[in-house]
């Protein structure tokens, strides 16, 4: 069982920097968590504690249910990849797979039995008799996830270990790694996997959850689906998904959401609760809900990116920046047009709080969940 729960987790750095604001997760053996965030927002910091590489200053981390704060890294059933894969440089690869089993005693036979398998499940068997500065990226950082599989860990923690890789070899890491996990499960080991990136790409396609960070809080866990379709507030709207949801100033006015001068209905989604609503509020809406129509929102056309199979129109809406995402055949369809007018599907509108941020559109279930 390695299921890892953090309760109330706290860090605070030289004593006055609050980096981690009283965490509390619970994640399933055998779930692929992901956490998501931008830059600083205590991603690895967070990971370096359940690793056991960073002093805990409040609350607790379990493991298998035991408390871990007081045990070294080597006692925690864990093994963890990180964006610098250092390979031991004169090292082969056999040797760098070997090295932790080594220091654990553990007896040769036993050490080439434990290679030969994980050269199998990873793909490298031709490559352990080469040095790390004979390998490619995408090469290396294999060995480096054979390094920590290699030592049937509860929990693989990874911090962000594709950002050195360019954006194809990226794609194929990805999927290998999920795959990897899934075999995992499928063959009986423990596999509970803490996946650390500030890529919401890697995020919504890897994870079976995602936890969304916001400087030390969390600010959502929910599946990937869950978060792109309810997304619980302005971070998590604007953080998720691509391109990013268009949130747009304005006021709830009758059934309808004014931006600057124009009107656009709200779905009965919103309407049936209106009297709850703040007047005062941003309406989000994704580029992929937003048709081209006769009539609608009139917006000015500034730039067209074009994707091929769709095309992103980026226009002016009173003042607002917006994008929109539509089929290649449709932005054809425009000619030369500068005037367009795009209509948000009601059943996809989002409404937000615009001082705490709270999507208020969420059926008051959801935001109970
Ligand atoms: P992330 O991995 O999400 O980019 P980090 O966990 O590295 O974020 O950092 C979280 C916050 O803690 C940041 O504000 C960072 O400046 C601060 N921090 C990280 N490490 C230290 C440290 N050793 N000493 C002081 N502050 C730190
Ligand atoms: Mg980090």
């Amino acid at each position: 069982m390695a299921r890892v729960q953090l309760r109330n987790l706290e860090k605070v750095y030289g004593g006055t920097v609050k980096a981690v604001h009283g965490i509390d997760l619970d994640i399933a053996d055998g779930e692929f968590m992901v956490f998501v965030g931008p830059s600083g927002c205590a991603k690895s910091t967070t990971l370096r504690m359940v690793a056991g590489l960073e002093e805990i200053t409040g609350g607790e981390v379990l493991i298998g249910g035991q408390r871990v704060n007081d045990l070294a890294p080597g006692k925690r059933s864990i093994a963890m990849v990180f964006q610098n894969y250092a390979l031991y440089p004169h090292m082969k690869v056999r040797g760098n797979l070997a090295f932790g089993l080594k220091i654990a005693g553990r007896k040769k036979p036993e050490i080439e039995a434990a290679i030969a398998e994980v050269a199998r499940i990873l793909e490298i068997e031709p490559l352990l008799d080469r040095l790390p500065k004979q390998l490619s990226g995408g090469q290396a950082q294999r060995v480096a996830l054979g390094r920590a599989l290699i030592k049937k860990p509860g929990v693989f923690l990874f911090d962000e270990p594709l950002s050195n890789l360019d954006a194809k070899l990226r794609a194929s890491m990805r999927v290998r790694i999920t795959e990897l996990h899934r075999r995992l499960k499928a063959e009986g080991l423990s596999s509970t996997v803490i996946y650390v990136t500030h890529d919401q790409t890697e995020a919504m396609t890897m994870g079976d959850r995602i936890c969304v960070m916001q400087a030390g809080r969390i600010m959502q866990v929910a599946t990937p689906k869950e978060l792109y379709e309810h997304p619980a507030n302005l971070f998590v709207a604007g953080f998720i998904g691509s391109p990013e949801m268009n949130l747009l100033d304005g006021r709830i006015e009758g059934g309808d959401f004014v931006i600057g001068g124009q009107r656009t209905p709200l779905g009965p989604k919103v309407t049936d609760r209106l009297s709850d609503l703040p007047a005062e509020a941003v309406l989000g809406i994704r580029p992929q809900h937003l048709g081209l129509a006769q009539s609608g929102l009139a917006a000015r056309l500034t730039n067209a990116e074009f994707m091929g199979h769709e095309v992103y129109l980026h226009a002016d809406l009173e003042g607002r920046p917006i994008v929109a995402v539509v089929g290649a055949a449709q932005y054809e369809a425009l000619g030369r047009a500068e005037r367009i007018h795009l209509r948000p599907e009601p059943e996809h509108i989002h409404v937000f709080d615009k001082s705490g941020g709270g999507n208020v559109s969420l059926r008051p279930s959801r935001l109970a969940a």
